[in-house]
């Protein structure tokens, strides 16, 4: 037995059951009018025969709501709402984007489920807005120590031609919460003072103990809270020598991860689509095993991430883009 081989990526009705299980907990909830335990399963009902499948398919995990009389299966509501792919396939694709650190590239992903180019990227990008966290409490409650640190990936068309290379990248703010070992990361548009300012104001608890390198965007807002530590790395001091507390190695981890994913596996990316990848970076970090959280609980998260995030609007932009 390998992970694998577990039944819900192969057969679509053990698919069903598995996400059931999650979503649901037992206890199926009407999409439609909201009442809870009152579905019950409509079993072995076909679609309407078409050319491909002259006898219909079976709709797995169907259910009618006692309440209001209306049909519906768990992907109601969710990232896999309005998706012809089979489940078990959604399943594989989630469980190789969470369990692979660095990220996998579409192409890896068409030639592994054998499905088209565009489907695996749009498939690509839907995990990746169920990894988008939508958790907005703020980082180094009680104190606590959060490092937070700037980095530059690919190239900004918006910005002002410039001598100076790094001002002509896509820059990236992160912050890490030490006590949870949570990471969130931002892209800026313009890296100023006002700019990293407005970010840690909107991250951060007030008795946050700041920590830093020599940046020059940190000095004023770092006044604002709990303590700011900093080291200097331009003289060569990555941890401080009275308190070894006082680092920013663990958000430089977290970039050389990122930075290895980007340029190893996905090689290239727009700066309209920055923001979703830095999601799937701080999901998987945030998920990671040193916190506990395992291959198939990461892969778990990723479901239940997916509740309430239907993806249809932007679908033709979407798959515009693709081929962009
Ligand atoms: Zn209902």
């Amino acid at each position: 037995m390998s992970v694998l081989s577990k039944p819900y990526f192969h057969d679509e009705a053990a698919a069903f059951e598995y996400v059931e299980s999650i979503i649901w907990n037992g206890e199926p909830s009407c999409p439609h009018c909201g009442v809870v335990g009152r579905a019950y399963a409509l079993k072995n009902v076909r679609s309407k025969p078409s050319k491909k499948n002259p006898e219909g398919v079976v709709r797995h995990g169907l259910k009618k709501c006692g309440a209001c009389r209306q049909q519906f299966t768990v992907r109601k509501g969710t990232i896999f709402e309005e998706s012809h792919l089979p489940l078990n396939k959604w399943l594989q694709a989630i469980y190789l984007m969470c369990s692979s650190k660095k990220g996998i590239s579409a192409l890896q992903l068409q030639r592994t489920l054998e499905v088209q180019y565009n489907t695996a990227w749009f498939l690509a990008h839907r995990i990746r807005e169920a990894m988008r966290s939508g958790d907005l409490a703020p980082f180094g409650v009680d104190g606590g120590m959060v490092e937070v640190d700037e980095t530059f990936i690919g190239v900004n068309p918006d910005a002002p031609v410039s001598k100076f290379s790094l001002r002509n990248m896509n820059a990236v703010v992160t912050l890490i919460d030490r006590n949870s070992g949570r990471a969130r990361s931002m892209v800026v548009d313009n890296l100023t003072t006002a700019a990293v300012t407005e970010i840690l104001n909107q991250n951060l608890a007030r008795e946050a103990h700041l920590m830093t390198d020599e940046g020059k965007f940190y000095i004023k807002p770092g006044k604002t809270f709990g303590a700011h530590s900093t080291v200097n790395h331009k003289a060569d001091e990555y941890v401080n020598r009275e308190n070894p507390t006082i680092h920013s190695n663990t958000v430089e981890g977290y970039f050389s991860i990122f930075k290895r994913g980007m340029k190893g596996v996905y090689q290239h990316c727009a700066k309209k689509h920055l923001h979703r990848y830095m999601a799937e970076f701080d999901f998987r970090y945030s998920n990671r095993s040193a916190t506990g959280c395992e291959d198939q609980e990461r892969a778990m998260r990723a479901v239940i991430g997916g509740i309430g995030k239907r993806l249809t609007y932007r679908r033709t932009d979407d798959r515009a883009e693709a081929y962009a």
